[in-house]
């Protein structure tokens, strides 16, 4: 672990589509300086985006921190609604 992602070790519980939504934005911006990077998914995860259709019943992806290797996942369950998390991926 180190001081560039300790900021993002917190578990966020996502009970709504709006959410999930509000943390793709900011981890596209994370994505976008280099913080962290995609290194799993089943969907193209620039392609999500409020208001278009879910790829999938399941979305989930793997970010793992350039600087120290941490790894995060951001999950979001959407046929049932039954909701997502951001959280330590302990892969
Ligand atoms: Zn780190």
């Amino acid at each position: 672990m180190c001081s560039r992602c300790d900021g993002f070790s917190e578990r966020i519980r996502i009970d709504h589509p709006y959410e999930y939504f509000n943390i793709v934005e900011q981890v596209k911006e994370i994505l976008y300086v280099g913080t962290l990077e995609i290194i799993q998914g089943n969907c193209d995860f620039y392609s999500l985006q409020k208001g278009q259709p879910w790829p999938g019943d399941v979305l989930y992806h793997i970010f793992k921190c350039t600087s120290c290797e941490r790894k995060f996942e951001l999950s979001v369950e959407t046929y049932h609604g039954s909701g997502g998390v951001w959280d330590v991926a302990n892969l």
